[in-house]
């Protein structure tokens, strides 16, 4: 097999959208135990962001991206348990998805059931195991846990709160604009607050009873970090997984004792999927909820892969709802 061309987003530099470039590259054959893939539908991520910006500094040049589905075109040597015509799907630590034609290793590929379509499984590989490993396994959220979502419209956040749902929480989810509001309700939210309208821990008191809530999952960061763990009852879990608005303040152990023995993690998806058995048992569960209609993948956008920095600028500006994916080959745009 020789080299062959393809086309992809290429970054040489941190910076806004404007730096991401549509490049044609060299693609070798597939080395030792990776596959060569054909992309069908890629993920678009908050992460994306941190790593094209620079918040989460890259080698460069750099193609960004950590999700896709697409199918197998191309076997390298050693490779077992894949053949060619496959459709699979993958999450990855290293960037590199935002591309028609890319080798991957084949162990980070998992198979698609036919009750999943390629777009669900571009927007569910980071998206959905994120999901999973927040609800089940960094705080095991029980019927009837009383949990509060930040961000409850978005690609994470509409997922978090079907899932939790599912898991017969009570679940209070908080969005950015009114058009939001009635998205994160169909999401599942029992109520949904409006950031900068209403009084969050106030609502947060009343829904609970002056309980508080027993775990906040928090994307949004340095915005809402302070106000989050003022949701929280004692002994609590906060839960800081993400910095949409920018990375959270620096904070003492002893401000978590004032506030009454609180929990704090800053978890991340990689370090949950790194051995192949946890990947799979937790895409297994993922796709199972799919089948079983309690987890409905809304993809809110849709762009051309050539389109990808417009995808990024709406990502940013709060524009998007559910998940975006960009689609190669295609003159998509908006959904
Ligand atoms: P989203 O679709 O959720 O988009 C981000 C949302 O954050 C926006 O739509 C907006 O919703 C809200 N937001 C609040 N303040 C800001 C701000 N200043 N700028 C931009 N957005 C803001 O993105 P993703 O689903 O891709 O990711 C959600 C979050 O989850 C990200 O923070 C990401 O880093 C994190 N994440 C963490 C992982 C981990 O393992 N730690 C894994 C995957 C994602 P609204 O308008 O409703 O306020």
């Amino acid at each position: 097999m020789r080299a062959q061309a393809t086309n992809a987003i290429v970054f040489h530099e941190h910076g806004d959208a404007e730096v991401l470039k549509w490049e044609r590259l060299e693609l070798p054959p597939p080395g030792r135990g990776e596959v060569q893939l054909r992309h069908s539908a890629i993920g678009v991520n908050f992460i994306d962001i941190y790593d094209r910006s620079g918040l989460y500094p890259r080698a460069l040049p750099e193609i960004p991206g950590r999700e896709a589905a697409g199918v197998v075109v191309a076997l390298g040597a050693g490779v077992r348990g894949f053949k060619l015509g496959q459709r699979v799907a993958y999450v990855l630590g290293a960037a590199g998805a935002y591309c028609e034609q890319r080798n991957i290793p084949a162990r980070h590929l998992v198979k698609l059931p036919a009750a999943i379509s390629d777009e669900q499984a571009a927007a569910l590989m980071l998206k959905g195991l994120t999901a999973e490993y927040l609800l089940r396994r960094t705080y095991r959220v029980r019927p009837g846990a009383q949990v509060l979502i930040h961000a409850a419209a978005g690609g994470v956040g509409s997922l978090l709160t079907q899932w939790a749902r599912a898991l017969g929480a009570k679940v209070m989810g908080i969005v950015g604009s009114e058009a939001k509001l009635e998205v994160a309700k169909r999401q599942g939210c029992h109520q949904v607050l409006l950031a900068g309208r209403d009084d969050i821990v106030e609502s947060v008191r009343r829904f609970t009873r002056g309980k508080m809530a027993e775990v906040v999952y928090d994307s949004v960061g340095k915005d809402t970090f302070k106000e989050s763990l003022d949701c929280l009852r004692p002994r609590g879990m906060m839960v800081s997984f993400g910095n949409a608005s920018g990375p959270p303040p620096a904070i003492a152990p002893l401000e978590l004792a004032r506030r009454g023995s609180l929990f704090l993690t800053r978890p991340s998806l990689f370090d949950y999927i790194a051995q192949r058995d946890e990947l799979e048992a937790a895409a297994r569960a993922m796709f199972a909820l799919v089948r079983a209609r309690k987890l409905r993948v809304h993809v809110g956008q849709r762009y051309a892969l050539a389109d990808a920095a417009q995808a990024h600028r709406d990502l940013e500006m709060r524009r998007t709802v559910g998940a975006t994916v960009l689609v190669p080959g295609s003159a998509a745009s908006r959904a």
